[in-house]
């Protein structure tokens, strides 16, 4: 069983030489009694978040617990839809198709504990329950619906549009009635965003020089809801842009991810004056919606009214630079790797 590991822990922008693929034995004979099962890896998510795993124990201790710390030589857990080739777990057998944490493998060892659940594609496919019908769609649900709490007209800014949340956020956001502008990091992106996904407008953020008149031209009226998959000095701009009662959902602060000594430092005073409220949430906070996210989101797919946005590189080896990629801003939507046919 091939499976990747960090070679050391990683401080700044990941790289593939950062990355080792390790060769382990993995019997298909289960202890009985352990409900463990091996499960067969089709698709991986691929996730910023898991950088800030990747790092020295002092900066993955801030996860809180939410995502430990992984250390080098370690197996790399991670979202994925999976078939079942062993089970000890009576609850699941031979070749059910499952959803959860698996590793960066060709095959995973899925503990009696283990976070998996049964899949039930409902005719789409397996990689929409990776990214639009994951988690990467319920962070967007959820943190849209649940923590900005939008109202029919307001205005949406949301950073990092073409992403894997951002373009779902944006596109909920449309579908509630809002205008909506998303930035993001090209001119195909920007294009992708205005032309496919129905955003109001959308800015290339690189191109600009100084983010807070940027800010002032696309929302003249000033801005209801900041999506911030950002944080840094989009995140500042944001709030110096803010309508009174403004709220800003911060979702990831990805610029952050890579550079230590950035941090956003929104002024304090617009925040108290104008009563803005800034939340961070965590989608596993939510997962009390994932029924009615499901249900809500299969329909608007069947319907045609939201659009899937994929990004998908073939096989495990392929993995490194898939993860790199997110950091150089190589990927449209949502980043997954295929790692077997179905
Ligand atoms: P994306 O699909 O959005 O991929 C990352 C994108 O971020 C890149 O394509 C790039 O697009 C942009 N980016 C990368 N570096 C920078 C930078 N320095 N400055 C500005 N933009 C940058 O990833 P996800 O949708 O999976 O995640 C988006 C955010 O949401 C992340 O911060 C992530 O950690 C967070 N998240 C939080 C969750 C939660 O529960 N709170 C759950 C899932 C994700 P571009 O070309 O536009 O620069």
């Amino acid at each position: 069983n091939k499976y990747w590991t960090i070679k050391t822990t990683i401080e700044d922008a990941p790289k593939e030489a950062d990355f080792d693929l390790k060769t382990s034995t993995l019997a298909l004979s289960l202890d009985p009694g352990s409900k463990e099962m091996i499960v067969k890896n089709l698709y991986l998510s691929i996730d910023p978040y898991q950088l800030n795993r990747m790092k020295s124990s002092s900066s993955s201790q801030k996860t809180g617990g939410f995502a430990t710390g992984i250390s080098p030589g370690q197996e790399i857990e991670a979202f994925g839809v999976a078939r079942v080739v062993a089970s000890d777990n009576p609850e699941y057998e031979k070749g059910e198709l499952v959803a959860g944490l698996v590793t960066w493998a060709e095959y995973s060892k899925i503990g009696s504990n283990g976070i998996i659940r049964k899949l039930d594609p409902m005719g789409f496919p397996l990689s929409y329950h990776v990214g639009i019908l994951g988690f990467s769609g319920l962070t967007a649900y959820a943190g849209f619906l649940e923590v900005c709490k939008p109202k029919r007209g307001e205005k949406v800014f949301v950073s990092a549009a073409s992403g894997s949340v951002g373009n779902l956020v944006g596109q909920f956001a449309k579908l509630h009635g809002c205008y909506v502008v998303g930035c993001a990091g090209s001119k195909p992106k920007v294009q992708l965003l205005k032309e496919k996904l129905g955003f109001d407008e959308a800015f290339n953020y690189r191109e600009e020089t100084d983010l807070n008149s940027t800010l002032k031209r696309y929302f003249p009226d000033g801005i209801d809801i900041y999506f911030d998959n950002v944080g840094a000095e989009m995140q500042e701009a944001a709030v110096a842009n803010m309508n009174t009662f403004g709220r800003v959902a911060v979702c990831g602060v990805i610029s952050e991810y890579t550079d230590s000594g950035k941090r956003a430092a929104p002024d304090m005073l617009d925040v108290i004056y104008k009563r803005i409220k800034i939340q961070g949430f965590l989608a596993g906070d939510h997962i009390g919606l994932f029924q009615e996210f499901i249900s809500t989101t299969c329909d608007r797919l069947r319907s045609g009214e939201l659009c899937p946005l994929e990004d998908i590189s073939d096989g495990l080896d392929s993995i490194p630079f898939a993860f790199a990629g997110l950091f150089r801003g190589d990927n449209i939507g949502k980043k997954m790797v295929k790692i077997a046919e179905e």
